[in-house]
């Protein structure tokens, strides 16, 4: 069934007619074999019936026969003397006589009251039937004796008048079954019940048949059973007739041979006409579901569909013209798709995914190429100002310049709003940028837009790849950034430098995990020692954030802060960085450490009005005064909004820390500027003081700055101390903090007590000749 139900149209079809034509055939050969077998049973049964008649006829010519002879014999003069002479054995022996004359088998001879005078057998063992006499006249009569059947003639003596009876038997024996077979054609036996030579058919019969008129039919006959004796029933005299099967049976299989060749060379034929109809019928069929397969196939690619030359109409056809209908609209969308799909609508240009792909399989084939691509510095404002219609127009007018001026190029596409990029034959990098600058000054002559001329300022970047770039990832991020560096640059034309990418994409990396770093504790908080110059003695540690990372090692603060200022994490890491080291400097300053706290301030942290608040609480109930806390901000940070930048330092300064203004000397502001500010420190950047031993100019700034400083009423502190000749510099200028390498490095907050030992002990030594030093 499952496999039917794979067959194609045509397979199902021969089948369906093969299969009607062998059930059609089949019915017919049954119907024939049952006709020839009823036939053959009606001319069994004519010809059994034949049989009895002849039996019958046969029997009652025999009795006529019989009876002249008899009637020969009664009128015999010696026999009828036999009689009148009374002596007993001149009668047996004319009875002999006169019978066999007669054909009789045996004779017996009565008395006119049916007693028996003489006889041919011994009467004890064969006993007449009772009232012979009375039924004289009817002629004959049919008994068994001793297994044998027998015909009795019964007929009278006259010599005149009546004088006695003569009853004459004939045997039915073979060669009468003989006559009656030769004359029918009907083997007939005649047998008693008592017959212990029957044949087996005639036992068979016996058998079957209880004397009826019935046919019974074996293997090899038909046979019919006819009862003979009348007078005595339990004699059971019988006439079996058979009509031998085999003749006819040998005819009805010859028959039935013939039938079956011919149902099977009509099953051949009939198969035969089955399978070219079928063929010819689903011609059509096959030819259109070739035709559909084939118009599958047209949307993956290059193959074509014709649709199939039908030589029929009706469905089929409607069908064909459907499909080809479908076809056409299919492949029209199809194409219009796939136009659109790679296609850029404003410009007609190729898009972004058609350039993508290109170079994709350049990539993949390994073969080098160059870009050239092309940013329209302002089509955002032209948008804004004159209309994005306006804009279209430019990109349509750059598109077909680049059309114009670049024939050559393998594809030109416009991959963004503003942005072109020409895929080019690989150039050898001189004649890469010599095409960049050609493209910048074919877009520096002015644009025709509706009857007037137009410039754009552009960017051109280029890249070579796949030195540049091994994956369309990298180029795309490459691009962008060339484009983004291209745009602040000077020279509107730049090639992608390798290590930029690299850059961008650690600074991504940073960002990325700066949040996780501060939740899972990857950050270190360090002190460095600020030393009171005048008494060398440890007031004050710098708080100094430190980043294990986990993959990229140590992370300068100077690069992950900036980051975390770029990315609008600075705040939390700022309130974690003043919660780490108020819980360090309570922790130092129960064990007895009177040390103050410097911790640095982003520049975005000036102008976050959240953060006053958050110094407050995290510095409730400080176990030193206020004024030991001292918050560093760049000169630069407060620089960049000094109205808001003023209010936070006032409300700081209201919570009585002290504030430092950091890196001072790298900004541009004037002391005059800070004397409106309310900062108690500065700190001179280490610029300045690295080399203070040996740059005379640096001594002069640096003395000029503390100078100054302490005329505003400022106190001034020096980073960068890496030898004890600018501590001692410094200390004969009166500077008043002093912080550097020479004096301590960072450090954990553990090992501040083994610094502040070490630091006492050395107090000789920063302070001793500090005079001889100065001049
Ligand atoms: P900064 O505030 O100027 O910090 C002083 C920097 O100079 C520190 O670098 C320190 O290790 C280094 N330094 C100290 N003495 C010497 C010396 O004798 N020679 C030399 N060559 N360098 C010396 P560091 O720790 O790398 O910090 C760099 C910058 O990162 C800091 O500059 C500060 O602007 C920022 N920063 C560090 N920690 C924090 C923080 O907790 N919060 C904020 N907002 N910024 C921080
Ligand atoms: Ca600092
Ligand atoms: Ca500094």
């Amino acid at each position: 069934m499952r496999r039917l139900g794979r067959l194609g149209f045509r397979g199902r079809l021969i089948t369906a007619m093969v299969a009607l034509v062998v059930v059609v055939v089949l019915v017919i050969g049954a119907l024939m074999a049952a006709y020839l077998f009823d036939d053959e049973k009606k001319r069994a049964v004519e010809q059994l019936d034949i049989g009895a008649r002849v039996t019958q006829e046969v029997l009652q010519r025999r009795a006529d026969l019989e009876r002249s002879r008899l009637q020969v014999v009664v009128q015999d003069f010696g026999f009828l003397s036999a009689i009148a002479s009374g002596d007993r054995a001149t009668l047996i022996s004319a009875l002999d006589n006169h019978s066999e004359r007669a054909g009789a088998d045996l004779a017996v001879l009565l008395d006119t009251e049916g007693q028996v005078i003489a006889s041919t057998v011994r009467l004890g063992r064969f006993p007449l039937p009772d009232g012979l006499l009375d039924r004289a006249g009817n002629g004959r009569e049919l008994v068994a004796f001793r297994g044998t059947g027998y015909e009795l003639l019964v007929v009278p003596v006259q010599a005149p008048g009546l004088r006695a009876w003569l009853v004459a038997g004939f045997r039915l024996d073979d060669a009468l079954a003989r006559i009656i077979a030769e004359l029918s054609g009907t083997r007939v036996e005649f047998q008693t019940a008592m017959d212990d030579k029957a044949s087996t058919f005639a036992t068979f019969a016996a058998s079957h048949l209880g004397g009826t008129r019935e046919d019974v039919s074996d293997q090899r006959f038909f046979v019919r059973r006819i009862a003979l004796g009348d007078s005595d029933p339990a004699s059971d005299l019988h006439a079996t007739l058979m009509v031998d099967r085999q003749a006819s049976l040998q005819r009805y299989y010859q028959r039935a041979r013939e039938i079956g060749l011919l149902v099977l060379a009509i099953l051949v034929f009939a198969i035969l006409v089955a399978m070219i109809i079928a063929r010819t019928l689903s011609r059509p069929v096959r030819q259109l579901a070739e035709y559909a397969r084939a118009i599958g196939r047209v949307h993956t690619g290059d193959a074509d569909a014709t649709p199939p030359r039908l030589r029929v109409g009706g469905e089929l056809l409607q069908l064909r013209n459907t499909l080809r209908d479908t076809f056409t609209r299919l492949r029209d969308r199809e194409a219009h798709i796939r136009h659109a799909a790679t296609h850029d609508d404003v410009t007609g240009l190729a898009n972004r995914i058609a350039l993508l792909d290109a170079l994709e399989e350049r990539l993949v084939a390994n073969q080098p190429c160059s870009l050239i691509g092309l940013r329209l510095n302002d089509l955002s404002r032209i948008n804004d100002s004159l209309g994005l219609a306006f804009g279209d127009q430019v990109l349509t007018a750059v598109a077909n310049r680049l059309r114009e001026h670049w024939p050559t190029a393998l594809v030109v596409a416009r991959t963004g709003g503003r942005e072109f990029l020409l895929l080019l034959e690989r150039l050898s990098d001189a004649a890469q940028v010599d095409a960049a600058r050609r493209l910048h000054r074919q877009l520096q002559t002015p644009l025709e837009i509706d009857h007037t001329s137009f410039t754009v300022r552009t960017s051109v970047v280029t890249l070579q790849l796949p030195d540049d770039a091994g994956t369309l990832n990298e180029f795309r991020r490459r691009v962008n950034l060339t484009f983004e560096r291209a745009a602040r640059s000077d020279d509107p034309v730049l090639r992608y430098r390798p290590g930029l990418d690299e850059n961008h994409l650690r600074r991504l990396q940073i960002i990325g995990d700066l949040q996780g770093a501060i939740r899972q504790g990857q950050l270190a908080m360090h002190y460095q020692p600020k030393l009171d110059v005048s008494l060398g003695r440890l007031v004050q540690v710098e708080a100094l954030v430190r980043w294990q990372h986990p993959s990229l090692g140590p992370v300068s603060p100077d690069e992950f802060i900036s980051l975390a200022e770029q990315s609008g994490q600075i705040h939390d890491l700022t309130g974690h960085i003043l919660q780490r080291v108020a819980d360090d400097a309570r922790g130092w300053i129960a064990q007895g450490l009177d040390i103050g706290i410097a911790i640095n301030l982003s520049a975005k942290d000036l102008t976050w009005p959240a953060l006053p608040g958050l110094v407050a609480r995290t510095f409730a109930d400080w176990p030193q005064p206020m004024s030991r806390i001292t918050l560093e901000v760049t000169e630069s940070a407060l620089m960049d909004d000094p109205v808001r930048a003023l209010e936070t330092l006032a409300q700081l300064s209201a919570l009585g820390v002290h504030l430092s203004v950091d890196d001072f000397g790298t900004g541009y502001s004037s002391l005059a500027q800070l004397r409106q500010l309310p900062v108690q420190e500065l700190k001179i950047d280490k610029s300045f003081v690295l080399r203070l031993r040996s740059e005379p100019d640096d001594q002069l700034i640096v003395r000029f700055i503390i100078d100054m400083a302490h005329g505003l009423g400022l106190a001034v502190a020096a980073e960068g101390i890496e030898d004890l000749d600018s501590w001692h510099l410094l200390r004969g200028w009166g500077c008043n903090l002093a912080q550097g390498f020479a004096l301590g490095r960072p450090m954990p907050a553990a090992d501040l007590p083994g610094a502040a030992q070490t630091l006492h002990q050395q107090r000789a030594n920063l302070t001793h000749n500090a005079t001889e030093n100065s001049g």
